[in-house]
C-alpha cells in the first residue's frame, strides 16, 4: 500500500494508531500528522532509574513501578463516594495508592495482574507511604519496554485515548514525517536568538535524550509560537497604520487658530468613500465649528472643563492621544490605568478635541450603570461648553431609541454614550471621528471592529481598560494596539486599608462598619459569588439584604442592587445611593466596574475567597475615591495555603499590577477577567507566566522584522512569509466553519 505522505495525512494512518482510535484522536484535536507533531507533552517522567519503593520518602513527587498485590474498593464514609485502595509492590517494598470516587479506576485495575507505573506525591501513611489520586498507566504486553527506560513524555489525554496510543502516534510521526517539515526561521535568526532547528526540536520534545536537549527544544518551540502570533499582530498593526484616517487639527486647536472648514473641504482626502455621506453635518456642528474658531486654546478649555488639575500621568497620556489624533493614520491606542487613576478625564479630553474638530464621538461602556454614570459625568463637563451629549442604552423605549438614533444620524448629538445598543443595527453616525471603548476586557475584538465600522472613513479608537493586566498578557491580547499607562493616582488619595477577617468575626465587622459610617459615610456590602447564574447571585444578595435590614442595621437605610433588577430599578437604586439617601448598598459584582461614589468609604466583601484577585481589586476600587480614609474588609475562611496567600496579597498591596501578576501566577491566564474568550491565549506549549521574557524577545523580533520588511518580500524572509500565509489560511478556515 502506498499513499502520498504529507503532514496533512490523517493521523489514523500512523503506525500503531488505526481506525479504532480515530474518534478519540479527533476528540483530542489530532486529525492530521501535523496535529500529532504539535501535540506536546504535559510533563515528563524520568523513568531511566525508577527508585525502589522502599526508598520513597514522604513529600517527594515520584514515579513508582510494580504490580498490584491487594485491591479494595468500598463506599467511603462520605456518603456516596467510593474509596479505592490498591497496594503496589516491587521487589523492595510496597506503597498504597488511593482514589476517591473514581469508579473507573476500579473497573480497570481490579483483577489486573500486569505491571503499572504510578506518579504522584508521596504522603506519610500509617505504615510507610501512600499516594493519593496518583496518575497511573498500565504497562501492557504490547507496550514497548523501551518506553519505560527513558525520559517518558506524558500527554494530555481525552476519553478513550491512552498514553500508549499517543506515544505510538507521536513516535511514528516523528520517525516517519519530520523530513517533510520546512524550517520557517532563517539561520541568521536562529543564531541571533540561540535557537535550535525545528526538526530537531520536535524530535526532542517528544523523545528527549536529556533534560538539556528537552529544554533547548522547548525554548525553540515557545519562541515559534510567540513569534508567529506576534507576526500576525505586527502585520495587522502595520496594515492599520498604513490606512488613512482622520487627521484632527490638534495644533490649531491648541493655538485656537481658526480652523479650516473640514466639514466640506478635506473629507475626501482621508476617505474617498466619504463622498457618499450626506454632506450636512447639522446646524449644531456648524455653530460649534464657528464658535471654536474664536474659542480659547484647547488646553485652557480643558483646564476650565475639568474640576481638578490633571495628574502628570494624565497629562502625558492625553498628549500621546492627541499626537495620535493629529496623525493621518487611525489611532489604535490602549490606555491602561488602575482603578481610580482617572481614565474618564483622559477620554473627555480626547472627545473634546474631536468634537471641536467637527466630529462626533462615541463612548461605549460595558454596563448600563456605567453608561449612565458616564452620561451624568460627561454631561456635567460638556454641556457648559455647548456640546450635546446623548445616552443610548438598551432599556430606552423603542420610540426613545429611535429618536436618539435619529439625532445621532442627523449630527445633532456630538457625544453618544451607550452600551452595546450603540453598535447594534440602526444606529448611524453623521460623522463619527473618535470611538472610546471603556473597560475593554468586556468586549471582544469584533465589537471593536464593529464600532470602527460605524465611522466615516477610519475613526480613531481609544480603548480604556481598568483591569491592570500583566505586561505579558497585554502584549498577547492587545498586541496590535499602542499602549499608554496612567501610572499615577490623583493627589490626596489615601490608599484603601484592607483587612481580612474570618467569618466568625462578622459581628465585630458589622459593629466596626457602623462606627466607620458615623453620620456621614456610606458602605458597600458585596455578596458572595454563589454559582454562575444571575439568579442565584440575586438570591444571595436578597438574603444578605434581608439580614442587614432586619437584623443588623434596622436603623440604617439599606439598598439592594443586582443583575436581575430592571434597568430602571437599578438606576434608581444607584441614584439614591449617589444622593446619600441610602447608607448601605448591598450588591453583587454589578458594581465591579467603574461605579464612582466618592462618599462611599467602606466595603465589606462576603466570602472573598470566591473572587479572583483582580476582581477583588476592581471591587475595592469602588472605595477610596474621595478624600477620606477608606476601608475594605474581606470576610474569608482561609482553608488552605493558596487561599491564605491570596488574602494576604490583598491586604499587603493596593498595586493592581502586582495583584494581576499574582493572579496570573496563581490561576493561570485563562481565568483572568475577560481574557477567556480572547482566543489569543490558547498556547500549545508557551506559558505566559513562565515564558514572559521569551514573549518580549519574540515580540521585538517580529516587530523589527515587519519594520524592515513589511511585506516580507525579501528572499531571506520567504520561509517566514510561507508560514504566515499558512497561519492565515488556517485562521480563515476557523472563522468560516
Ligand atoms: P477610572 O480610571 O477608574 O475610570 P475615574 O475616571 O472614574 O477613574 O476617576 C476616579 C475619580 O477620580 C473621579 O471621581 C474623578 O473625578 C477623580 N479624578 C480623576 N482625575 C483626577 C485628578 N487629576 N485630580 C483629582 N481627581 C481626579
Ligand atoms: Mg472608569
Amino acid at each position: 500500500m502506498s499513499f502520498s505522505r504529507s503532514l496533512q495525512t490523517e493521523s489514523q494512518f500512523l503506525k500503531g494508531v488505526g481506525p479504532r482510535f480515530a474518534a478519540a484522536m479527533a476528540k483530542a484535536g489530532l486529525l492530521t500528522v501535523r496535529d500529532v507533531l504539535w501535540y506536546f507533552p504535559r510533563r515528563y517522567e524520568d523513568r531511566r532509574n525508577i527508585p525502589g519503593i522502599r526508598d520513597v520518602r514522604p513529600g517527594q513527587w515520584i514515579t513508582v513501578r510494580g504490580r498490584i498485590t491487594e485491591f479494595e474498593g468500598r463506599p467511603s464514609r462520605r456518603g456516596g463516594m467510593v474509596l479505592i485502595k490498591a497496594t503496589l509492590s516491587d521487589k523492595t517494598g510496597s506503597i498504597d495508592l488511593t482514589w476517591f470516587n473514581q469508579p473507573w479506576v476500579r473497573r480497570s485495575l481490579e483483577g489486573y495482574r500486569g505491571e503499572i507505573v504510578a506518579y504522584g506525591q508521596a504522603k506519610e501513611a500509617r505504615w510507610g507511604c501512600e499516594i493519593n489520586t496518583p496518575e497511573w498507566e498500565k504497562i501492557d504486553e504490547e507496550a514497548d519496554p523501551q518506553e519505560f527506560a527513558r525520559i517518558t513524555p506524558v500527554y494530555p489525554l481525552v476519553d478513550g485515548l491512552s498514553q500508549t496510543t499517543v506515544r505510538k502516534a507521536t513516535r511514528a510521526a516523528v520517525e516517519g514525517y519530520l523530513d517533510m517539515i520546512d524550517e520557517p526561521l532563517p539561520s541568521w535568526m536562529r543564531k541571533r536568538y540561540d535557537l535550535g532547528n525545528l526538526v530537531a526540536s520536535l524530535r526532542s520534545i517528544h523523545m528527549p535524550e536529556s533534560d538539556e536537549t528537552r529544554a533547548q527544544a522547548r525554548k525553540r518551540l515557545v519562541f515559534d509560537e510567540f513569534f508567529f502570533m506576534q507576526m500576525a499582530l505586527a502585520l495587522k498593526r502595520h496594515e492599520t497604520a498604513e490606512e488613512l484616517g482622520i487627521s484632527f487639527p490638534i495644533a490649531e486647536l491648541e493655538a485656537a487658530a481658526p480652523l479650516p472648514d473640514r466639514a466640506s473641504e478635506s473629507r475626501e482626502e482621508w476617505d474617498p468613500a466619504a463622498r457618499n455621506v450626506p454632506d450636512s453635518p447639522g446646524t449644531l456642528f456648524e455653530e460649534l465649528h464657528r464658535e471654536s474658531r474664536a474659542a480659547e486654546p484647547l488646553w485652557q478649555q480643558i483646564g476650565r472643563m475639568l474640576p481638578f488639575d490633571l495628574t502628570g500621568a494624565q497629562d502625558r497620556v492625553i498628549r500621546e492621544v492627541f499626537s495620535d489624533m493629529a496623525r493621518r493614520h487611525p489611532m489604535n491606542r490602549l490606555v491602561q490605568g488602575d482603578v481610580g487613576s482617572g481614565k474618564t478625564a483622559v477620554a473627555a479630553c480626547a472627545m473634546l478635541a474631536a468634537v471641536r474638530s467637527g466630529f462626533q464621538t462615541a463612548l461605549m461602556a460595558p454596563t448600563e450603570i456605567l453608561a449612565e454614570q458616564h452620561h451624568a459625568n460627561l454631561r456635567r463637563l460638556f454641556e457648559p461648553l455647548g456640546i450635546e451629549v446623548a445616552l443610548l442604552v438598551g432599556k430606552l423605549s423603542a420610540a426613545e431609541k429611535r429618536k436618539a438614533a435619529e439625532r445621532v444620524a442627523a449630527g445633532d448629538v456630538h457625544v453618544a454614550i451607550g452600551t452595546h445598543a450603540l453598535i447594534q443595527e440602526g444606529v448611524r453616525f453623521a460623522r463619527l471621528g473618535l470611538a472610546v471603548i471603556d473597560e475593554q476586557h468586556r468586549f471582544g475584538v469584533l465589537q471593536r471592529a464593529a464600532l470602527r465600522g460605524k465611522g466615516v472613513g477610519n475613526p480613531d479608537v481609544l480603548v480604556m481598560t481598568a483591569t491592570p493586566i500583566p505586561r505579558t498578557l497585554t502584549m498577547a491580547v492587545y498586541g496590535d494596539l499602542d499602549l499608554s499607562v496612567i501610572d499615577e493616582l490623583p493627589p490626596g488619595r489615601k490608599p484603601v486599608r484592607t483587612h481580612w477577617k474570618p467569618p466568625y468575626d462578622r459581628p465585630q465587622v458589622y459593629q466596626g462598619v457602623r462606627e466607620l459610617l458615623g453620620q456621614t459615610r456610606q458602605a458597600y456590602f458585596v455578596c458572595p459569588m454563589v454559582g454562575e447564574s444571575e439568579k442565584m447571585l440575586a438570591q444571595a444578595a436578597e438574603d444578605l439584604h434581608y439580614r442587614l435590614t432586619h437584623e443588623v442595621y434596622p436603623d440604617l437605610r439599606v439598598g439592594l442592587l443586582h443583575g436581575q433588577l430592571k434597568a430602571k430599578e437599578k438606576e434608581e437604586v444607584m441614584e439614591s445611593f449617589r444622593r446619600h439617601e441610602l447608607d448601605i448598598l448591598v450588591s453583587t459584582t454589578v458594581i465591579e466596574v467603574g461605579v464612582d461614589v466618592p462618599n462611599a468609604s467602606v466595603m465589606v466583601v462576603e466570602d472573598a475567597n470566591r473572587f479572583g484577585l483582580s476582581q477583588l481589586h476592581q471591587l475595592r476600587g469602588r472605595v477610596g475615591r474621595g478624600a477620606h480614609q477608606s476601608y475594605c474588609i474581606l470576610i474569608a475562611d482561609a482553608k488552605n495555603d493558596d487561599a491564605r496567600a491570596r488574602m494576604e496579597i490583598m491586604v499587603a498591596t493596593n498595586d493592581g499590577f502586582r495583584i494581576a501578576e499574582e493572579d496570573l501566577r496563581l490561576r493561570g491566564p485563562g481565568e483572568l477577567a475577560g481574557t477567556k474568550q480572547s482566543g489569543n491565549l490558547d498556547f500549545k506549549i508557551a506559558d505566559l507566566v513562565q515564558d514572559g521574557k521569551m514573549l518580549e524577545v519574540a515580540r521585538q523580533a517580529a516587530f523589527e522584522l515587519v519594520n524592515v520588511d513589511p511585506t516580507l518580500e525579501r528572499p531571506e524572509h520567504a520561509t517566514i512569509l510561507a508560514r504566515v500565509r499558512q497561519q492565515r489560511a488556517e485562521a480563515a478556515i476557523l472563522t468560516v466553519s
